[in-house]
């Protein structure tokens, strides 16, 4: 049977549940330098790379996304490492279509955002498109069923991506979602749901936010998209607990130290998986087709949207239940069950 594309999938409200956040994962298990975060480690530790994948697919995910965040060559040439520009890209392909293959998910390309784009800059301008445009090629050509171009501060360089994609991607469908830190607005002073829109208007098939906030500071700015867009769109937040006060997972602060928390600290400002729970069901309420988490995610929290989703992934058998596991009714339990139980809570 024919594989259903990611339009055909996202067609008359259907759905689409992304598990994102390579490098931080990939970092806690030790495979990944933070500060170098290229995925030279789909080279050095293949198979880390796809258990994770698989892991992602067994957690609900319905695209497995190749791991090239920063295998563009500006980054690769920033580390000496120009000379595996090409092969980083295609191992990090091959290795996700195994398992999209393996598990009937959609196979993404991306593009992420570069340190080159300057404004009214027409050379750096062109060295990102050309940049982009040979990930495109090498995406297309490993077989990928659409093209993501996130993390973007500027619509300037979502723009560019959007572009090579077009231009290069053999008709494959973009995907485009922008980075959101503190103001409501792009690096280049768009407002982010006008972003959006232009985006949209220039072809991108979905559109949306990605990155830098969490979920409550995802949600205002969904209803705004929401009602400027046509089609379907994207919410990729990070699942850490920003705040009104503090925006974006950059500048959150630990409530016991005071310090900032990125990148080393971060664990004691994540979400609970009752958060992320929330955040999907609102993510649902507003229309947002096209969901999953950014830095920060593991398979537990995918699997977690996964179901609000309905998308009833395998790994749903293991899932917890949200009291405490002996139940609220203590009236059946034997005396010293219920003792344990008065060790353990406390009363
Ligand atoms: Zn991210």
């Amino acid at each position: 049977m024919e594989k259903r594309g990611l339009l055909e999938r996202l067609k008359d409200g259907g759905t689409i549940v992304l598990a994102s956040g390579y490098v931080f994962e990939l970092e806690q298990r030790g495979f990944v330098q933070f500060g170098q975060q290229y995925p030279g480690v789909v080279l050095s530790k293949p198979n880390e790379v796809e258990i994770l994948h698989e892991e992602f697919a067994l957690a609900g995910s319905d695209v497995i996304q190749g791991f090239t965040y920063y295998a563009h060559r500006e980054a690769l040439k920033n580390r000496g490492r120009e000379d595996d520009l090409e092969k980083i890209n295609t191992n990090a392909m091959a290795i996700a279509k195994r398992v999209a293959d393996k598990y009937d998910k959609l196979l993404a390309g991306g593009l992420s955002n570069t340190p080159l784009y300057k404004q009214d800059d027409a050379e750096s301008q062109k060295k990102i498109y050309e940049m982009f445009k040979e990930q495109v090629i090498w995406a297309v050509e490993a077989g990928a069923d659409y093209i993501l171009g996130e993390t973007f501060d500027a619509l300037g360089e979502a723009e560019l991506a959007l572009k090579a994609i077009k231009d290069h991607g053999k008709g494959v469908p973009a995907v485009i979602t922008l980075a959101v830190y503190v103001p409501d607005i792009t690096t280049d002073d768009i407002p982010i749901a006008e972003a959006c829109r232009r985006l949209e208007e220039q072809g991108a098939d979905v559109v949306g936010i990605n990155c830098g906030r969490g979920p409550s500071g995802f949600i205002p700015l969904l209803k705004e998209i929401r009602e400027v867009c046509k089609g379907p769109i994207a919410a990729i937040p990070v699942p850490f607990r920003t705040t009104e006060k503090e925006k974006s997972f950059y500048n959150l602060t630990d409530s016991v130290t005071g310090e900032l928390v990125y990148p080393k600290n971060l664990d004691v400002v994540r979400c609970s998986r009752d958060e992320i729970r929330q955040f999907a069901e609102d993510a649902k309420a507003i229309g947002v087709q096209y969901i999953g988490l950014c830095c920060g995610n593991y398979p537990s929290l995918t699997r977690e949207v996964a179901e609000v989703y309905g998308k009833n992934p395998p790994a749903s058998k293991y899932s917890m239940k949200s009291k405490y596991t002996d139940g609220d009714d203590v009236s059946n339990l034997e005396p010293h069950i219920l003792k344990i139980r008065k060790h353990k809570l406390g009363y």
